[in-house]
């Protein structure tokens, strides 16, 4: 029975009375839209063919023009999946069974067959990517590790910007919220129960993603942080579907906290003094025909890396500070990538070293299908079909010009000594043509991309790398431009 006939048959045996329609908009954000499952049943070919229903276009951020409006939604069958019943309706109140499905966008006003894609649905651009590498006989996959962190309670108020802003925090597991036994800063990781006081919702949460949405979950634990701070790790997946399960996964993980009146968020760096949050995104390339790794080279004493990978990593480097634009994309992201917080800020490659933006994990040698990269300053406020459209972009530039990246360095950076950091320095700008370090600023890094953005091409049109600067310029000035409390209190007594 093809995929098809078996989701018809699963809502009809299921009872399913809607089916809720997902995509994102430009910056990441999840949206949806709720049909009768009868627009489905009653013609399924059609629906998966042309389109389950349409929406306004220009009413979502960055997608279209207000005289240009009509949009279609293709829903792919491969993410139909149940919505928990529980979800958010109050005790008592039957809001009937739902399916999610994600979709194709495409432009409405066209004969049947024949409406195009709309080239700015996110979705698009990662399935674009995935064409781009198979055109060269590759395929590329991709293992997100997403961190996030959940709040009992979030209070912001930034109504009167000028007299008024305020957030208040409160977690089951922070000393000020909570007796002993507490999470201290920074020491999150590992700390068993009764310290992990957040295990239970991660464990319904990695329920539900394996029974509901078909991620698998490879681990799910807390992460360093501590107040609240927990990463959920499943099997990696090409660039469009691990994009599809890294917004299934921001979806249910909120959701769940939801349900227990709590709160949770991905941003980039939610408590000062702590770890924030990361996606560090593992990544390899395979051959299309004959299924091989092909960055495994057992020769490479180094890291049994073969030479491919090294291009790979040579383009990543090369355009780290302006990939940083799309996989750091918000001001938050900035204050992750400081030093002491394993989180990255060096333009290096290494084994171990987690103060290098490119990782090559050694747990284990002589496994062809282990051989991988791990790339370490992404974080979860990017949009990831964008952030994995990207990173295959630059990779592959590596690749295409054969950029060497410089030796590895197995030195924790952010300790070395200024002189040989300075060498380090040079060598990365003689090599590469970048700094040693990441933009520390969210505009800094959009002056990067503005400066150094060709190799998006074969993947991301000049529209949409235009409509990403606009839409984070003004970001990043209007966020800048607010007077900030902690600016009273370091500067009231001037
Ligand atoms: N939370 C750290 C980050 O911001 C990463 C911790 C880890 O998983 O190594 O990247
Ligand atoms: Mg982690
Ligand atoms: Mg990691």
């Amino acid at each position: 029975m093809d995929l098809v006939n078996r989701i018809v048959e699963k809502m009809k045996s299921e009872n399913v009375r809607w089916i809720d329609i997902h995509f994102v908009d430009v910056p990441g954000r999840l949206q949806h839209v709720t049909f009768p499952a009868r627009e489905l049943l009653d013609d399924p070919e059609s629906a998966f063919q042309i389109a389950i229903g349409g929406f306004d276009g220009s009413s979502i951020t960055d997608f279209t023009m207000i005289n240009e409006s009509d949009m279609l939604l293709r829903p792919v069958p491969e993410t139909f999946a149940l919505i928990p019943d529980d979800w958010q309706s109050p005790p008592g109140v039957a809001a009937g069974r739902t399916a999610r499905m994600i979709a194709q966008i495409f432009w409405g006003g066209y004969k049947k067959g024949e409406a195009p894609r709309f080239e700015k649905d996110p979705r698009y651009i990662a399935e674009k990517a995935e064409q781009y590498l198979a055109e060269q006989g590759y395929k590329a996959y991709f293992g997100p590790e997403v961190e996030f962190t959940i709040f009992d309670s979030l209070k912001v108020d930034v109504t009167q910007p000028w007299a008024r802003m305020s957030v208040e925090i409160n977690s089951r597991e922070a000393p000020w919220n909570t007796e002993l036994p507490i999470m201290r800063f920074k020491q999150g990781y590992f700390p068993a129960n009764p310290n992990d006081k957040l295990f239970w919702i991660r464990q319904e949460i990695s329920n539900v993603l394996e029974d509901y949405f078909d991620l698998q979950v490879e681990a799910h634990h807390h992460e360093v942080a501590g107040a609240g701070q927990g990463e959920i790790d499943f099997r990696f997946d090409t660039a469009t579907r691990a994009a599809d399960k890294v917004i299934t996964l921001k979806y249910v993980v909120k959701n769940v906290a939801a349900k227990y009146g709590m709160v949770a968020t991905f941003m980039p760096k939610p408590i000062y003094a702590d770890n924030g949050n990361g996606m560090h995104t593992h990544q390899s390339l395979w051959d299309i025909k004959t299924d091989k790794n092909l960055f495994y080279d057992p020769n490479d004493e180094y890291a049994e890396l073969s030479q491919l990978a090294r291009y790979y990593i040579g383009g990543i480097l090369k355009h780290a500070r302006a990939l940083s634009a799309i996989v750091n994309p918000t001001t938050s992201s900035y204050k992750r990538l400081v030093p002491g917080y394993e989180a990255p800020i060096y333009i290096a490659w290494s084994k171990g070293n987690r103060s290098a933006i490119i990782r090559v994990p050694s747990y284990m040698k002589g496994i062809e299908k282990a051989a991988r990269i791990e790339y370490r300053s992404p974080d979860p406020s990017t949009n990831p079909y964008l952030a994995f459209a990207a990173m295959v972009a630059a990779g592959l530039d590596g690749i295409k010009k054969k950029i060497e990246p410089p030796d590895p360095v197995d030195e924790n950076i952010y300790a070395m000594d200024p002189k040989k950091r300075r060498e380090l320095e040079e060598i990365v700008k003689k090599q590469l043509g970048t700094k040693l370090q990441l933009p520390s600023s969210l505009c800094e890094a959009l002056e990067e991309l503005e400066n150094d953005y060709e190799w998006l091409f074969p993947i991301f049109s000049k529209e949409m790398i235009e409509t990403w600067l606009e839409l984070k310029w003004e970001e990043c000035r209007k966020i800048g431009a607010y007077p900030h409390p902690v600016e009273y209190y370091e500067y009231f007594d001037i």
